[in-house]
C-alpha cells in the first residue's frame, strides 16, 4: 500500500434502519479502535446522522451526509444546509452522486455550488464523477472528467479547505463490474491533471468490495474507495478495512 493513508467511505444509501446501524456501529466500533491506517467515514441516509454522530463520536469513523443543499435558509422544502449539518457534527457531505444527477436530475452547476457550499461552512465536499459507458466506448472519458470537475475547481478557486473527488464511472456503480485497477488510475491521472496541485484525495467507487479493494487503493493516484452494495454488512466492511490495514489487524 506504501506510506499513504487509505480513505474508505461507506456510502448507504438509502438501507438500513435505526436498529440495524446501531448493530452495525456496535460490532464495528471495537474493532475499528486498532485500525491505525485506514481513515474511515460512514453516510448513513439523513435521518440516521444525528443518531450515528452520537454513536461514533468515541470513534475515529466520521460520518458523512450523502447530499446537502446549497443554501444556506429559505423555502426549500426537503432540503438540509450545511451549517445544519455541521450543528450535529458531520463532517463531510457526498456532493453529485450519479444516482442524484440522473434521478433528482443534479446539474454539474448545483454540483459545484454544494461543493463551495460545504468549503464556505467547513464541510469536506466529496465529489462524484465518472463518465456512462457510453460515454466512455466514444473516448469521452477525459471530456466527462474535464467538464465535471473544472466547473467544481471554478467555483472553489477562491476557497481553502480539504476536498474529495469519488472517480466513480456510471458503469461500475451497483454493477458488480469494477473498473481494473489501471483504468480507475488512469482516470484519477486525469483528475489530478485538472486538479493542477491544489491538494485532494481521490478516491474510486464502483463495486469495490473485498476482492478487489487492496489492488485498486494501492494505485498512485487512488487514494481510497467510496463503497456501496459491500459497505452494508459488518462483516464486507470490514473485510475491506481488513485488506487496506493488512499488517494491522492480521
Ligand atoms: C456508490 O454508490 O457510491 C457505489 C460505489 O456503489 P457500489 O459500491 O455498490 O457499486
Amino acid at each position: 500500500m506504501g506510506s499513504k493513508k487509505p480513505l474508505l467511505i461507506a456510502n448507504w444509501k438509502l438501507h438500513h434502519s435505526k436498529a440495524s446501524a446501531g448493530d452495525f456501529f456496535e460490532r464495528v466500533v471495537p474493532v475499528i479502535a486498532a485500525v491505525k491506517h485506514v481513515d474511515l467515514a460512514i453516510a448513513p441516509v439523513a435521518l440516521m446522522l444525528d443518531f450515528s454522530v452520537q454513536k461514533l463520536c468515541k470513534s475515529s469513523i466520521k460520518v458523512a451526509a450523502q447530499n446537502v443543499f446549497y443554501e444556506e435558509k429559505g423555502a426549500f422544502t426537503g432540503e438540509w444546509s450545511v451549517a445544519q449539518l455541521r450543528e450535529i457534527g458531520v463532517s463531510m457531505a457526498i456532493v453529485g452522486h450519479s444516482e442524484r444527477r440522473s434521478i433528482f436530475k443534479e446539474s454539474d452547476s448545483d454540483v459545484a455550488k454544494k461543493a463551495r457550499a460545504c468549503l464556505l461552512g467547513g464541510l469536506t465536499p466529496i465529489i462524484c464523477v465518472g463518465e456512462s459507458l457510453k460515454e466512455r466506448d466514444e473516448g469521452q472519458l477525459e471530456a466527462v472528467l474535464n467538464r465535471q470537475c473544472q466547473l467544481v475547481m471554478e467555483h472553489i478557486k477562491d476557497l481553502d479547505g480539504e476536498i474529495i473527488f469519488a472517480y466513480e464511472p456510471l458503469w461500475a456503480i451497483g454493477t458488480g463490474r469494477s473498473a481494473s485497477a489501471k483504468e480507475a488510475d488512469e482516470a484519477h491521472g486525469i483528475i489530478f491533471k485538472i486538479l493542477d496541485k491544489r491538494p485532494a484525495k481521490v478516491i474510486y467507487g464502483g463495486s469495490v468490495k473485498a476482492d478487489n479493494i487492496r489492488e485498486i487503493v494501492a494505485m498512485p493516484h487512488v487514494d481510497g474507495a467510496l463503497v456501496g452494495g459491500a459497505s452494508l454488512q459488518v462483516e464486507s466492511f470490514l473485510s475491506m478495512v481488513k485488506e487496506l490495514n493488512k499488517n494491522e489487524l492480521d
